[in-house]
């Protein structure tokens, strides 16, 4: 039984992720999508409505559960009985910081191996936050992320003059 961990914020999840997952779900039999709890960031969305979307957006892939955690990724994995890190790459300027990261978990688990999924062009310049601008800013967000959290920008961002009651 191959079990493996895609960590993450997904604040909000966008189509980019969801592809991710798919790939990595087609290539291990659970996957687990762990949003990250962070106490020192507060974020555009609290944890259960990331959570919320991230189970909306995945339903179609049966061995993909949505499960959170706060502190070490390395104990969540322990915790998990995991030890396989899914990450995207979009492109080099991710790799950077991708490296780092998982070399720091190499060095605190040396039994954990991070993979990386390299996106679909299509979502190579995707991220949370520019999804997030753009919407905010009134720009055109069609097929970057799922029809649930597209609502829930919605709601929360509602555009001028849009009665939302
Ligand atoms: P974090 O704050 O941990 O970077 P994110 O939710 O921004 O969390 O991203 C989680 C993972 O998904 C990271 O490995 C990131 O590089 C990857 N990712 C984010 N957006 C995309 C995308 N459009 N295509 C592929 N991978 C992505």
């Amino acid at each position: 039984m191959r079990k493996a961990v895609y960590p993450g914020s997904f604040d909000p999840i966008t189509n980019g992720h969801v592809y991710i997952a798919e790939r990595s779900a087609a290539l291990f039999d659970e996957l687990v999508v762990a949003v990250l709890f962070n106490t020192q960031k507060q974020g555009t969305f609290n944890i259960e409505e990331r959570k919320a979307m991230a189970r909306e957006a995945l339903i179609h892939i049966p061995n993909v559960h949505v499960s959170s955690f706060e502190g070490l990724l390395v104990d969540f994995m322990r915790q998990e009985r995991s030890r396989i890190i899914i990450r995207g790459l979009r492109a080099l300027s991710d790799f950077e910081y991708e490296f780092q990261l998982a070399q720091m978990n190499r060095q605190l688990a040396p039994e954990i191996e991070t993979f990386f999924i390299v996106t679909e062009a299509q979502y190579s310049y995707l991220s949370s936050r520019s999804v997030k601008e753009v919407f905010h800013f009134g720009g055109s967000i069609q097929g970057m992320v799922p029809p649930g959290v597209y609502r829930r920008l919605r709601e929360r961002f509602p555009p001028p003059g849009l009665d939302m009651r």
